[in-house]
C-alpha cells in the first residue's frame, strides 16, 4: 500500500477541484469523506475519517477502500465498489485502527472523466454505530423478552399496549395485530376493574413495582387467574414512560394451593372430630410411648393430657394384662385391617375398665410405621347390659329361677357330663296339684305368690349349688340332680313333697297351702341329651297325677 500521494492530487477535474475546496467545510462536519479512485484506493479523507477510523491521512491514501472493512466484508467489499450504488445508502462495517468494529452508513456520488470512464467516486459516511448498537440491544432485549415464558406486555402512558411477547399472546390467546394499540383493560373482568384502578394509582404514586394476584380475560373469553407484576418504566427526569406488566397463570398454583387447603381443612376436620369422639383414642409409638390422646381419655383413664403424653402406654393398663397388650400390639403391627381385642384398662383410681380396643398401624405417607392408633370402647355399661340381658334372658322373672331355655342348656351339659365320667344323672319333674282352682280362688296374683313360694321351698330341699332348679312350663318345674341315682332322687322328691305339703301361702290376708305331683327318671348312658329322661320323668309325673296327686313316681328303669 503506497502513501505516494499527499495532499490533493494535481490533476484533478473540476468537480473533484470543487468537492476539495468543500475541504474546510466538511472537515469540520462529524461525517467521513473519502475520494476513491476506479481500483478502489483511496486518493482522499477527511479528518473526521481519521477521528473515526483512527487512521491518519497518510495510512489511508493508496490503500483499497474496501481493506478497512470488517475481515468477513473484505472481499464482499471489493465486489460491491464495481457496483454504482450513487444516491443508495448503504451501510458497511469496518475496522478501526484500534480494532474496534463502527457501522457506517455510506451515501456516494460517482465523477466521471470526459470519454465517460469512472474518474473519482467520492463517498460521505456518518457514524451510526450507537445507534446499532442500541437497536442491537433493543433487538435482543426484544428476543429475550420474547424467549421469557412470562406474558409480558408494555403499556404506553395512554394506556395502549406498545408491546407484547410471544408469551403473552399464548397466555391471552391473542395475536400481536390484535394486541398492540388496544387498551390494556381489555384482559380486565368487570369484578376487578376497581381493584386494578387503584392497583394502577398506587404504582403512578409511588412509581415502584406492585405485585398481585388477579384474574384476567383471554381472547376466548374465559377467565384465568395470574400474578401480576407491574413495573413503571421511569425516565432520567423520573417521569413514567411506559408500565411493564409481568404475568403468568397461576391455575396450576391456585389448584393446588386448593387442594393444600382441603387437605388441611380435612386433616382439622379429623382432628377436631377426633378430639370430640366422645370414645377415647391415642397413639402409641414405636417405642411404646404416648403420642396423642384425645379429651375422651381424660375421662376414662382419669388421667390428664399432660399425665398421660410421652408416658409409657402400659400406665393406661393393669399389670396382668401388659403382657396380653403386648402380644396385641405385634399382632396389630403384622395385620393390615384393624384388630379389635377386649381387655381392661386402668383407671388412675385403681379400677379396672373393661374395654373394647381397636386398633391398627399408622404409617406415614413413604410407608414408615408411626405407632399404633387405637380407638377406645368402654364397656362398662355394655358389660352391665349384657349381663342384665344375659340374666333376663335365661331367668325366670317371677320365680327368680333358670327358665326353660337355661335349664335345657344346663341340662345337657350335666348329660354330657355324666356320659363322659359315668356319673349317674337324676331328674325330678313337678307339677303343681289343681292349680287352676288356685287361680280361680285367690285370683291371678294369688297363683303368683304361690308359684314364688313354691319355688323357695323346692329351692331349700336342694344342694346347693348342685342341682339345679328351673321353672320349664306354668306351674311345673323341674330339677336336675347330678350324681344322684335312683334312690337319692327319690328322697329328694319326697322331701320336695312333704316341704310344699307344709307350705302355708299368704296371700290378701289369707293362707292356703299346696301340694305337688313328682316324676323321676335316671338319665341314661348312651343317650346324649336329657330330654329322653325328661320325657320318661313326665310320664311318671302322669302316673302320679292319675293314683291321686301329691305323690312320687319313678319311671321304669
Ligand atoms: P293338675 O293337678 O292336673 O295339674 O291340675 P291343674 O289345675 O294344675 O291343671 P293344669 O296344669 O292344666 O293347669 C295349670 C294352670 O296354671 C293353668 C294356668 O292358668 C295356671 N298358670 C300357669 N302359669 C301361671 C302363672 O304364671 N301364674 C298363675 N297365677 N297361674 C298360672
Ligand atoms: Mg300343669
Ligand atoms: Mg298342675
Amino acid at each position: 500500500m503506497s502513501k505516494q500521494v499527499s495532499g490533493p492530487p494535481k490533476a484533478l477535474d473540476d468537480d473533484l477541484q470543487e468537492s476539495f475546496f468543500l475541504e474546510a467545510r466538511v472537515d469540520t462536519t462529524d461525517a467521513i469523506f473519502t475520494a476513491v479512485r476506479p481500483d478502489g484506493a483511496i486518493a482522499w479523507v477527511n479528518s473526521a475519517f481519521s477521528r473515526i477510523t483512527g487512521y491518519s491521512f497518510n495510512e489511508a491514501v493508496g490503500r483499497k477502500v474496501w481493506e478497512f472493512r470488517c475481515p468477513e466484508e473484505i472481499e464482499e467489499g471489493s465486489r460491491n465498489f464495481q457496483v454504482n450504488v450513487d444516491g443508495r445508502r448503504f451501510e458497511s462495517r469496518w475496522r478501526t485502527r484500534d480494532d474496534r468494529t463502527i457501522h457506517l452508513s455510506w451515501t456516494t456520488r460517482s465523477l466521471y472523466n470526459a470519454d465517460g470512464s469512472l474518474h473519482l467516486r467520492v463517498g460521505t459516511a456518518q457514524d451510526v454505530t450507537a445507534e446499532r448498537e442500541t437497536e442491537k440491544r433493543a433487538d435482543d432485549l426484544s428476543l429475550l423478552l420474547d424467549r421469557s415464558m412470562d406474558a409480558i406486555i408494555l403499556i404506553s402512558n395512554q394506556r395502549r399496549i406498545i408491546y407484547c411477547n410471544q408469551a403473552a399472546c399464548d397466555l391471552y390467546l391473542m395475536s400481536r395485530e390484535e394486541m398492540l394499540g388496544q387498551p390494556n383493560d381489555i384482559f380486565i373482568p368487570e369484578s376487578e376493574t376497581a381493584r386494578l384502578a387503584e392497583f394502577g394509582m398506587a404504582i403512578r404514586r409511588d412509581k415502584k413495582p406492585v405485585e398481585i394476584d388477579t384474574w384476567r380475560r383471554r381472547g376466548d373469553g374465559i377467565q384465568i387467574p395470574v400474578h401480576l407484576r407491574v413495573t413503571p418504566l421511569i425516565d432520567d427526569d423520573g417521569k413514567i414512560t411506559a408500565m411493564a406488566s409481568v404475568s403468568f397463570d397461576i391455575s396450576d398454583r391456585m389448584a393446588l394451593e386448593e387442594r393444600e387447603r382441603q387437605a388441611a381443612e380435612r386433616a382439622q376436620l379429623l382432628a377436631d372430630l377426633v378430639e370430640n369422639l366422645s370414645d377415647p383414642v391415642f397413639h402409641i409409638r414405636p417405642d411404646g410411648t404416648i403420642g396423642y390422646v384425645n379429651s375422651a381419655c381424660e375421662r376414662v383413664y382419669g388421667h390428664t393430657k399432660e399425665e398421660m403424653l410421652n408416658q409409657p402406654s402400659s400406665m393406661l393398663r393393669p399389670d396382668d394384662r401388659v403382657a396380653l397388650m403386648a402380644r396385641y400390639i405385634r399382632e396389630v403391627q403384622q395385620n393390615s385391617q384393624p384388630v379389635v381385642l377386649e381387655t381392661e384398662a386402668l383407671h388412675k383410681d385403681g379400677r379396672r375398665i373393661p374395654m373394647e380396643l381397636r386398633s391398627t398401624t399408622l404409617r406415614d405417607a413413604e410407608g414408615k410405621v408411626l405407632g399404633i392408633g387405637s380407638v377406645v370402647r368402654d364397656m362398662t355399661l355394655q358389660k352391665e347390659l349384657e349381663a342384665e340381658l344375659r340374666r333376663a334372658a335365661d331367668t325366670d322373672a317371677l320365680t327368680g329361677l333358670a327358665n326353660r331355655h337355661r335349664f335345657s342348656r344346663v341340662a345337657d351339659a350335666e348329660a354330657r357330663r355324666a356320659m363322659r365320667y359315668g356319673h349317674g344323672l337324676a331328674v325330678i319333674v313337678c307339677d303343681i296339684d289343681h292349680f287352676k282352682s288356685v287361680n280361680d280362688r285367690y285370683g291371678h296374683a294369688g297363683g303368683d305368690q304361690a308359684l314364688k313360694a313354691f319355688a323357695g321351698t323346692v329351692s331349700d330341699c336342694l344342694r346347693q349349688p348342685i342341682d339345679v332348679l328351673g321353672r320349664v312350663g306354668g306351674e311345673e318345674f323341674a330339677v336336675i340332680l347330678p350324681e344322684t341315682d335312683l334312690s337319692g332322687a327319690r328322697r329328694v322328691a319326697e322331701r320336695i313333697r312333704s316341704a310344699v305339703e307344709k307350705l302355708q301361702v299368704r296371700h290378701d290376708g289369707r293362707t292356703f297351702g299346696l301340694t305337688v305331683s313328682l316324676g323321676i327318671s335316671l338319665f341314661r348312658n348312651g343317650e346324649t341329651s336329657l330330654e329322653e329322661a325328661m320325657k320318661r320323668a313326665d310320664d311318671a309325673l302322669y302316673k302320679a297325677k292319675k293314683n291321686g296327686r301329691n305323690r312320687v313316681e319313678a319311671a321304669p328303669d
